[in-house]
């Protein structure tokens, strides 16, 4: 069984590596919505895989890093593409997390990431 949690980060960013002219090469924002995915099996008694709120509490140091921040500025996201941005997350994550499944990145309405973390 998989759940999910899903939280809300204002930030600004702009990609370095597109080329010359590219929109994304300037300073622009984005309400990343960032979905949280958690994979086991439901206690037999408890009849939920993960209390969200134990999600909730280990993305919370991540959070803090990335809300209302220039993300280039973040060591690990000179260039935050969402891509580079679900890694990041996944990485950090995981120690506090090991049932984690997968990490969303929506960037926009219509273009986002999905990481299920390095290919074995
Ligand atoms: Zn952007």
């Amino acid at each position: 069984m998989d759940i999910f949690k899903v939280f809300t980060i204002e930030s600004a960013h702009r990609l370095p590596n597109v080329p010359k002219g590219h929109k994304c090469s300037r300073l622009h924002g984005h309400s990343f919505r960032i979905e949280l995915h958690v994979s086991g099996e439901p206690g037999a008694d408890t009849g939920w895989v993960m209390d969200f709120a134990d999600i909730k509490a280990a993305f919370k140091p991540l959070y803090e890093q990335l809300d209302h921040q220039y993300l280039n500025d973040i060591p690990g996201l000179e260039n935050p593409t969402s891509e580079r941005l679900a890694a990041w997350i996944w990485e950090r994550l995981r120690p506090a997390l090991p049932q984690l499944s997968e990490v969303v990145v929506h960037e926009t309405c219509t273009s986002g990431c999905r990481y299920r973390g390095p290919t074995p």
